[in-house]
């Protein structure tokens, strides 16, 4: 029997400017429902009258049918007194409060998209074309609540067409805040940094038109894009490559490249299924491929590498220049060296001069500078590795136990910099924002801070920071924590990596210790020496260090990064002893290269102990492996490099019956140690025996591997726990070679164990802020836990 009902929904998560009330109030039109829908400080408010039956359809189809970039968090029903309205309707927004949500940007959706090419539609061509279901966010909000008054859309006001689309609950526009068109919104143009070579300040078709006349001709465009500046040019010529590789100062790193559609990708990688829809989400990140199609991309695009990073055009502006041009543009950001990406017009014609031919510049202001996010299928699922636009600043929900969680805020590391706010039991991890030491990438991430807080409405109770002495993100948490009187504690850096991983797979704040697994380049270890390859007996509160890489010697401490060789040299030392190197090898070009090198004073150093911190660093003994093959071995220029190369030449090597992995060893002191001297011997006897670098480097990669998962084992059969050891959590920068996390899973799920891996969160240094507001939001329940007891 239908009973007639009045009910309250309660919807919670990413419901706000993303054409959710439209929503609601199409289904319930549908539906035979009447009521009212809007928005307030938690979400989304619907109170609505109708049969039983119909709302039950209603709530179903709000789950099934709800808008591309909304995201459902939680939905609550409560069953009101009997109420009659006249109609459904969107009621005015509850103002005062602030929901605590901002949407990241999304690629253009396949409406828009259909509308721009299409002659007979008002926005035919128009590069700024975008509706709730796709266009700019989080890059043009400067205050909230998501108003177009409150994003960088202030400065054109809507024509009487847009106006009307905008009131219409059943357009696509319906409350689209950066609605524009060509009659009213922003406007491009092409600038000439030669004058004399170019008319100035064509507009849209003229401009589109001779931007790609110039990238065909192989110049150097910058491009105003959503987030920030590219530079642009034909990735298929190399001399144009080469150029910009050689204005930009930008020499090693790959570029970002972006392609029409799939058919131009297809042509230089084989696409997987998981591949081709990451590249089409309204995420469109830079996606990692395989460099194995038929056609060949020039050596300067991915020096050394054997991926390359291809994305979707995800602004109808990318659309309308790259639909016109068959092949592959290179689109790195627009910066200069390590500098964070031009937003600003002034700065581009000042900074930019020099590196770019022209720029296509547009007058829609940039609020917040976003990088492309980057993104690699690993062990069959999307991992991302730089996580900015179409990513942030979405939250991650804390998991059980969690509801208690203070206002926080946690700052993060140095490299690959992001922080983290705690705020009404979700997590708001920030944007990407690079290396702290580049004075611009600091003055920005504190930036960012100021902005976030205003965004949130942010007023943290403690501050949380790495535990390293010299990080500038710690320093500047314990001169405002000192500041303003604010608690400050100090996480362990490979402690808060396990923690990312273990939040981000929703283990709850009181399920039992996991084996984390922590492997980077390095991180501030609680006994004062360096770590970067640890085995931690973990949950959110504390930890316990059980084993770890062997520390050796880092030669000069932060010149061991740039200098790798440096690190193949203490290895040789520290495992196999030089001298029996030079008795058994000397006929190596290792040990002649070796013997180029300042020998004698770095013995000196490591007699006297000056500048030779030692460091348990799995990144360091990749680092030494590379340099021992070649690679990188006089210089590294980024962090890694060796390791990537490495990572590319093991790809077409698998063990065989005929062919095994190195060995590894485990050594028993305070700790287990992972030690490598097996893994020496048998690299220096193939050196020896002219192997081919692909199988070494493939040896290494399965053999670290499987030594890792003789760890695992061993701490099993030895360590005793009141609970049953059997899930491992994977986090740390090393972890993002596909070849060791692959091999390391497949072991491990092989011994029955369950393996937490990161997917939407970095497992390098950029997910370090989610872990350490996850451990200080643990502690700080607990606390209060105690004195309630
Ligand atoms: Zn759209
Ligand atoms: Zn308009």
């Amino acid at each position: 029997m239908e009973v007639r009902q009045t009910v309250e929904i309660r919807v919670r998560g990413t419901v706000q400017g993303v054409g959710f009330r439209p929503t609601v109030w199409r289904l319930a039109c549908d539906e035979g429902l009447v009521g009212e829908v809007f928005n307030d400080g938690f979400g989304v408010l619907i109170r609505t009258t109708g049969n039983s039956d119909a709302i039950s359809q209603f709530l179903t189809r709000l789950h099934s049918e709800a808008p591309p970039l909304s995201q459902i968090e939680n939905v609550e029903t409560q069953v009101l007194n009997l109420q009659d309205f006249e109609d459904f309707r969107i009621a005015e927004s509850v103002s005062g409060e602030n929901c605590t949500r901002v949407t990241p940007d999304a690629a253009i959706c396949a409406a828009c998209r259909a509308e721009v090419l299409d002659p007979s539609e008002r926005r035919y061509g128009y590069p700024f074309a975008n509706c709730t279901h796709c266009g700019p966010r989080f890059s043009i909000v400067k205050e909230v609540p998501y108003d177009r008054v409150n994003t960088t859309m202030v400065d054109f006001p809507m024509c009487a067409d847009c106006h009307s689309e905008y009131l219409q609950p059943a357009d696509r526009r319906f409350h689209a805040q950066p609605i524009a068109c060509p009659a009213c919104g922003p406007t491009i143009w092409l600038e000439a940094i030669d004058p004399s070579a170019m008319p100035a300040h064509p507009v849209t078709t003229k401009a589109l038109d001779s931007a790609i006349e110039l990238l065909r001709n192989g110049a150097v465009l910058a491009i105003r894009g959503l987030g920030g500046f590219h530079l642009a040019c034909d990735a298929t010529n190399p001399e144009a490559v080469q150029r910009l590789r050689r204005r930009k100062h930008r020499y090693g790193k790959p570029f970002a490249l972006m392609a029409r559609d799939l058919d131009v990708i297809r042509r230089y990688c084989k696409l997987t299924l998981a591949e081709e829809e990451l590249l089409q989400s309204p995420e469109a990140p830079i996606v990692l491929l395989s460099a194995n199609g038929a056609e060949k991309l020039p050596p300067g695009v991915a020096p050394g590498l054997s991926t390359v990073g291809f994305m979707l055009p995800y602004t109808p502006l990318h659309l309308l220049i790259t639909r016109q041009i068959d092949r592959p543009l290179v689109m790195t950001s627009g910066n200069i060296s390590d500098e964070p990406q031009v937003t600003r017009l002034d700065t581009a014609r000042s900074g930019l001069r020099g590196i770019a031919d022209a720029m296509l510049m547009h007058d829609r202001e940039i609020a917040n500078r976003i990088d492309d996010s980057v993104v690699r299928i690993v062990a069959g699922r999307p991992t991302v590795m730089r996580r900015a636009r179409g990513y942030a600043p979405s939250a991650v929900p804390l998991p059980d136990g969690f509801a208690d969680a203070p206002d926080l805020l946690a700052f993060g590391g140095e490299l690959k910099a992001t922080f983290c706010l705690v705020k009404d039991g979700a997590a708001i991890l920030s944007q990407h924002q690079g290396d702290l030491e580049d004075v611009s990438t600091f003055e920005d991430y504190q930036k960012n801070l100021q902005l976030y807080s205003r965004i949130y409405d942010h007023r943290p109770s403690f501050l949380v920071a790495d535990m390293h002495p010299e990080y500038l993100s710690a320093k500047l948490a314990r001169q405002r924590a000192a500041a303003e009187s604010l608690p400050l504690l100090e996480v362990q850096h490979h402690h808060a990596h396990i923690a990312s991983c273990m939040l981000e797979n929703g283990v709850a704040l009181d399920a039992s210790p996991v084996l984390g697994i922590a492997i980077d380049g390095l991180g501030f270890g609680d006994d004062g020496t360096i770590w970067g390859g640890e085995f931690l007996l973990a949950d959110y509160r504390g930890y316990r260090r059980i084993g770890a890489f062997k520390p050796v010697a880092m030669v000069g401490g932060v010149q061991a990064i740039r200098e790798p060789w440096r690190n193949t040299y203490a290895h040789l030392k520290d495992g196999i002893g030089w001298d029996k190197f030079v008795a058994g090898f000397s006929k190596l070009d290792l040990y002649r290269y070796l013997n180029t090198k300042p020998l004698p004073t770095i013995d000196r150093m490591l007699a006297t102990g000056l500048n030779v911190p030692l460091a348990s660093s799995c990144g360091r003994l990749f680092d030494a492996v590379a340099a021992a093959l070649g690679l990188c071995a006089d210089q590294a220029i980024f962090e890694g490099q060796g390791a990537m190369e490495l990572e590319a030449l093991a790809e077409s090597w698998r063990p065989s019956t005929a062919d095994s992995p190195y060995d590894f060893t485990i050594t028993e002191s305070e700790l287990l140690y992972l030690n490598p001297l097996p893994m020496w011997r048998g690299l220096l006897e193939d050196l020896a025996g002219q192997t081919t670098v692909a199988r070494m480097a493939g040896r290494f990669h399965y053999g670290l591997a499987k030594g890792i998962r003789e760890m695992v084992a061993r701490i099993r059969a030895t360590v005793t726990t009141d609970f049953s050891l059997d899930t491992v959590a994977l986090s740390g920068g090393c972890f993002q070679n596909k070849i060791l996390l692959e091999e390391l899973v497949r072991l491990l799920e092989a011994d029955g164990l369950r393996c937490l891996l990161h997917a939407k969160v970095p497992t390098n240094d950029g997910g370090l802020a989610l872990g350490q507001a996850a451990i200080a939001a643990a502690r700080h329940i607990e606390v209060a836990r105690a004195s309630c007891a």
